[in-house]
């Protein structure tokens, strides 16, 4: 199956001139969805994962029902403020200004093999972002994936872990 058959592009979104990859019509359709599961849950299990990291919030989408599949735990890793209790932070760069993601400060523990997952990669900042946040707190991340990659954004270039994507767009 051809999962790009069922990812659409939305143009000017979020923003005139962005092209916008939206995963709804994968989600919406079971067995386009059961094979892109089954798909990442191939290469991320190959990974041997202790955790698996989504990030807010189609990172959710996509870590939480495989973690189950691969008997992992599942964490989030969401936006500045969103989370109860005692958190750790890590600030980034975006082109213009700067963002923030926090996981709970007990969320993995040292040396924990992790892997993070979105729907998308882009130019990598997000990814790159989380992947720092878990070594801050002594994870060790031995991978990223995620359903779509924007390979003229050369997003894997900024990550220095294995990366797996599924649908690849030039
Ligand atoms: P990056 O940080 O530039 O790699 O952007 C990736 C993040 O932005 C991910 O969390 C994506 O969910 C989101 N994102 C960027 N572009 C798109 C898109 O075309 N479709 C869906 N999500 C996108």
């Amino acid at each position: 199956m051809d999962i790009k058959e069922h990812i659409r592009s939305i143009p000017d979104f979020p923003k005139p001139g962005i092209n916008f990859y939206d995963i709804s019509t994968l989600l919406r359709h079971p067995d386009a969805w059961q094979v892109t599961m089954g798909r990442l849950a191939k290469v991320v299990g190959g990974w041997r994962p202790d955790v698996l990291a989504g990030i807010e919030s189609r990172g959710f989408l996509t870590a939480a029902p495989l973690a189950l599949k691969l008997g992992c735990g599942f964490v989030m890793v969401r936006k500045r403020n969103k989370l109860p209790g005692a958190t750790v932070r890590y600030d980034y760069d975006l082109e213009y200004g700067s963002d923030s993601i926090e996981i709970q400060a007990d969320a993995v523990e040292p040396g924990q093999r992790v892997v993070v997952l979105d729907d998308l990669l882009a130019t990598g900042g997000t990814a790159n972002a989380a992947v720092q946040l878990f070594r801050k707190v002594g994870a060790e991340v031995v991978g990223v994936a995620a359903i779509v990659e924007l390979n003229f954004l050369h997003g894997r270039d900024r990550l220095d872990v294995p990366v797996a994507t599924l649908a690849s767009y030039d």
